[in-house]
């Protein structure tokens, strides 16, 4: 089902008056956690204001440690409805169990699956009976074509709205967080009629390299990057060092209209 020959044209997913796939070139961009009502508001206002179309946020937060911040949950993600409401921006959230599938579908519009999820295959089940669009990140040891085994899951369960997610695998290469396959976009792009989303921030772990990553997905031909930005990074709960200031972000996307 995910293949281009079994669909030879793009598929393009409408959610919020943004269309993901085709010719298009969207951004989805906000914190990697919800953190507070007034954290998601500025987020919210800043991604509208800078034509980013979707507006990210972490609810049940995937975490190395069992001590790090989990996440605020449910009252997280009803804090960045509102706040995507009040700036007609859709949402996307992390879902990360199968039990979290209803409750989370009434308030997301996308519902990611987290790459350390990507072969959860309860998951995956539970998402493709489901009416939300879904981003299912490619695994941090996982290859193309498991990728495409798991998106092929959630489209035989019945849904049809599924994008895919690089964001960077597990190499020998230490001066960034993990590596970014861009050589994945033009190889799935031949391979499958889904939307292909680039993440430069967890693919980097570093601020510094999610401009020039982000200019390079565009030019590969990704359909769109997922981005996080925090109001103030250095008191971020989450994934600080790969967070944008507010003004980074406001420069990166006149670069990527330009
Ligand atoms: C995220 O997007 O917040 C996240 C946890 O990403 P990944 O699953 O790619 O690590
Ligand atoms: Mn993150």
């Amino acid at each position: 089902l995910a293949s281009r020959a079994h669909k030879p044209e793009d598929t393009v997913i409408e959610v919020g008056g943004a269309s993901i796939g085709g010719n298009g070139f969207i951004v989805m961009a906000g914190p990697c956690s919800v953190e507070s009502e007034q954290q998601i508001e500025q987020c919210a206002e800043w991604t509208a204001r800078h034509g980013a179309s979707v507006l990210r946020g972490g609810c049940f937060k995937p975490r190395t440690s069992p001590y790090a911040f989990q996440g605020l949950g449910l009252p997280g993600l009803d804090l960045m409805k509102a706040a995507g409401s009040r700036h007609g921006l859709p949402i996307i959230t992390e879902v990360m169990a199968p039990e979290q599938v209803d409750a989370v579908a009434q308030q997301a519009d996308i519902l990611q699956i987290g790459a350390r999820n990507m072969q959860n295959f309860s998951l995956l089940k539970a998402v493709g009976q489901c009416h939300r669009p879904v981003m299912l990140k490619r695994g941090l040891m996982n290859s193309v074509d498991e990728l495409l085994q798991a998106a092929e899951y959630i489209l035989a369960g019945g849904n049809q709205q599924v994008m895919l997610c690089e964001r960077g695998i597990r190499t020998f290469e230490t001066a960034t967080r993990n590596t970014l396959d861009l050589s994945a976009v033009p190889v799935l792009r031949a391979l499958t009629h889904l939307p292909i989303i680039v993440d430069p921030s967890h693919a980097a772990g570093r601020r510094d390299l999610v401009e020039p990553l982000s200019l390079a997905a565009k030019a590969v031909g990704a359909h769109g990057i997922i981005v996080e930005f925090h109001p103030e990074p250095e008191k971020a709960l989450s994934d600080g060092p790969q967070a944008l200031y507010f003004e980074q972000f406001a420069n990166m996307m006149r670069k990527l209209h330009a």
